[in-house]
């Protein structure tokens, strides 16, 4: 299989315009003949079913929640990037662009991150038109903040609810198009296959969550939105339901899968606290603006922190990148946050700690300035750990947060399965090997918003898509794969259940493929992952029926592909011998324990094929050209 990426020829800036140009139209009248999948209903897929359905298509949209606006989505705290350039402080849209694919480790596709950059200011314009409660200024202007590796002010906000705000955004306009009979909405539904006519995606198998029913749709053209797959990692920052099995599935059935190792560790979340725990709580990255991040200098000190005087403290990132100082990008400060506590720096019961404190900040701007900019994120961390964050530092900790890996899909957003298409965390597209803060949102909508409704159309206009209904042979064999799975889960009846093995998964994916690999630890993982797949197949026990709802028997489904995915995450570390952004091989770094990337060798998106063995998926490599930035060792001092 030759990977054509389909960039479009031309200068960087023109790229987006001339394609969009040369993308055939589907006539207005014709947009309603044809139907289209959603599955998802985050920010990609609310705004994708809302546009496309906008547009004229007949769109149907699933989601696993019992609303969309219950999507993952809705947790995003910090903002969303653009390059207004409000604040007048000297960005672009070349910077924007320049500090993600910088910011990405150099790993990204040059021209998909020149459009995101340029797309960002449609969709700040797009939202403040759908009522969107930014942040603003005392004279009414949006307000912008810092996020980590930019040295300007990019990000609007809606105080640390912004995902919830640009949630909501997106489900009105979806309602919109439901209550005008565009959008056919059927939540409660997880998909377990797609299925593919010819060559092209044509429909999904989905269960209903509620009774149990196995059900066909068929399309003209799939989209899937269905976020990212951190959750192999068992604790998270993700939504307890974020999982791989719509990918994966994709996968299964063609669909390359692109750069899975990549994963973001956020270094300020909440520690983990205990051996029963199931969820991780992110502190945005929008409080390193004011928050300074310090541990003690001497690894001896048990004086809790607000007596610790400043000639005690070690303000390491502050110290060892003075330009960017706390904001440093995730990857930098997550790795830097665990070599302190390898030091024995670490703060709190475990030594799995650092402060993150506020007091200078208070002192300097006030209680009720910093209360107005983070209040509701105060709040949430006092709940959860009962200590109060305006009088003592937070205790913060690295955890997994995102995923810059997903199926590999072209300028176009298609996969390698025609019609297939790839929106929001589920596509490995703009991040490269580290997404910055506030990106994702803006991906997401981009990608929903604003470049599927042009390219779906020049997808559908000049393919052959013969009629088919849901009694197609290939709906039958793929609903008979899924009913046989389902009695196979739930007749094992063992004595492990599902979430024991699902843990110790993600305590070997977090050892041995987290902030730091090496090749010995990941052929261990390898192994590990091997007997734990087949214990989970002999020794499970599942409580209930498939006849109604059961969310032993999701989970379960969710838990084997990860133990299938999480092995493919594996080879393909391996298969990177170098560091790059969250990818951190320790045989590979700097005199300063930096990433050190390694461009004659891997400047590349691996893609794999399924080959119908787990265990040997097929290399297949995009190389990435950079023409417009310079490639260089990443510095942020
Ligand atoms: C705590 C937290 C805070 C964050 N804060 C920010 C921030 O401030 N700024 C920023 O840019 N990014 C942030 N992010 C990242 C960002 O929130 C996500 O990357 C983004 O929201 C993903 O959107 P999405 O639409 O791709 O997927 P999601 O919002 O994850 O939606 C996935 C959808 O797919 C559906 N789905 C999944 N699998 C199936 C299936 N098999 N069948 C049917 N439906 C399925 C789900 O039901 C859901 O509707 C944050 C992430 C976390 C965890």
């Amino acid at each position: 299989m030759q990977l054509d990426a389909k960039i479009p020829g031309g200068p960087i800036a023109e790229k987006w315009d001339r394609h969009k140009f040369e993308l055939k139209l589907v006539n207005p009248a014709n947009k309603r003949k044809y139907e289209i999948i959603v599955v998802g209903t985050g920010l990609a897929g609310g705004s994708a079913s809302a546009a496309l359905a906008e547009l004229g298509y007949e769109v149907k949209t699933f989601c696993i929640q019992d609303s969309p606006r219950r999507a993952h989505s809705i947790a995003a705290q910090g903002g969303i990037n653009a390059a207004k350039n409000y604040p007048n402080d000297g960005d672009s849209i070349w910077r924007l662009f320049y500090d993600t694919v910088k910011g990405g480790d150099f790993r990204a596709r040059e021209a998909n991150v020149y459009r995101l950059a340029q797309i960002s200011n449609s969709i700040i314009d797009h939202c403040v038109a759908q009522g969107i409660p930014f942040a603003r200024d005392y004279g009414g202007l949006l307000a912008n903040r810092s996020f980590g590796g930019a040295q300007v002010s990019r990000t609007f906000y809606a105080r640390g609810q912004t995902g919830q705000q640009l949630l909501l955004g997106a489900y009105s306009a979806l309602s919109r198009q439901v209550a005008v009979g565009k959008v056919r909405l059927l939540p409660r539904r997880e998909m377990l296959d797609l299925v593919v006519v010819n060559g092209q995606a044509r429909g999904i198998i989905v269960r209903n969550l509620i009774d149990g029913k196995i059900e066909r749709h068929v399309a003209d053209a799939v989209i899937l939105c269905t976020g990212g797959y951190g959750n192999v990692f068992f604790l998270s920052t993700n939504a307890m339901a974020s999982n791989v099995t719509a990918s994966f599935r994709a996968h299964k059935q063609g669909a390359l899968f692109a750069n899975p190792c990549f994963t973001q560790i956020h270094p300020t979340c909440i520690p983990v606290h205990g051996t029963y725990q199931s969820k991780l709580t992110l502190m945005s990255e929008s409080l390193r603006n004011d928050g300074r991040v310090w541990v003690p200098k001497d690894p001896s000190d048990r004086r809790p922190p607000t007596q610790i005087p400043e000639a005690d403290r070690h303000y390491y990132l502050e110290e060892k990148y003075p330009s960017f100082g706390n904001l440093v990008p995730r990857d930098v400060a997550s790795r830097s946050a665990k070599e302190q506590c390898d030091m024995g720096k670490g703060v709190g019961d475990t030594g799995l700690a650092v402060y993150l404190d506020f007091a200078n900040a208070i002192e300097r701007d006030g209680r009720s300035v910093i209360e107005k900019k983070y209040g509701n994120l105060f709040q949430m961390y006092e709940k959860i750990t009962g200590e109060n964050p305006y009088k003592t530092p937070m205790m913060i900790y690295p955890a997994v947060h995102y995923t810059m890996g997903g199926l590999w899909v072209d300028y176009n957003l298609m996969g390698t399965i025609d019609g297939l298409f790839v929106l929001g965390e589920a596509n490995f597209s703009d991040h490269g090997a580290n997404r910055l803060g506030a990106s994702a949102l803006m991906q997401g909508l981009a990608d929903g918003y604003f470049i599927i409704p042009y390219t779906i159309g020049g997808y559908l206009a000049g393919a052959d898509l013969p009629k088919i209904s849901t009694d197609h042979s290939a709906f039958q064999e793929s609903e008979k794969e899924v009913q046989s799975r389902i009695k196979t889960l739930l007749s094992i009846n063992g004595k492990r259940t599902v979430d024991d093995i699902h843990k110790e998964l993600g305590m070997v994916m977090w050892d041995y493929c987290g902030m730091s690999r090496n090749n010995e630890g990941l052929e261990k993982a390898r192994n590990r992952i091997q007997e734990l797949r087949a214990e989970f197949w002999e020794n499970i026990i599942l409580p209930g029926s498939d006849k109604d709802f059961n969310q032993s028997l999701e989970r379960a489904g969710r838990v084997a592909d990860f133990l299938e995915f999480a092995e493919l995450m594996i080879l393909d570390a391996l298969a990177r011998q170098e560091s790059c952004g969250g990818h951190f091989n320790e045989a590979f770094q700097t005199e300063d324990n930096e990433a050190r990337r390694d461009d004659e060798n891997y400047c590349h998106v691996a893609a794999w094929e399924y080959t119908g063995d787990i265990a040997e998926p097929k290399f297949h490599k995009e190389p990435l050209a950079f023409e417009n930035v310079e490639l260089t060792q990443r510095s942020y001092k």
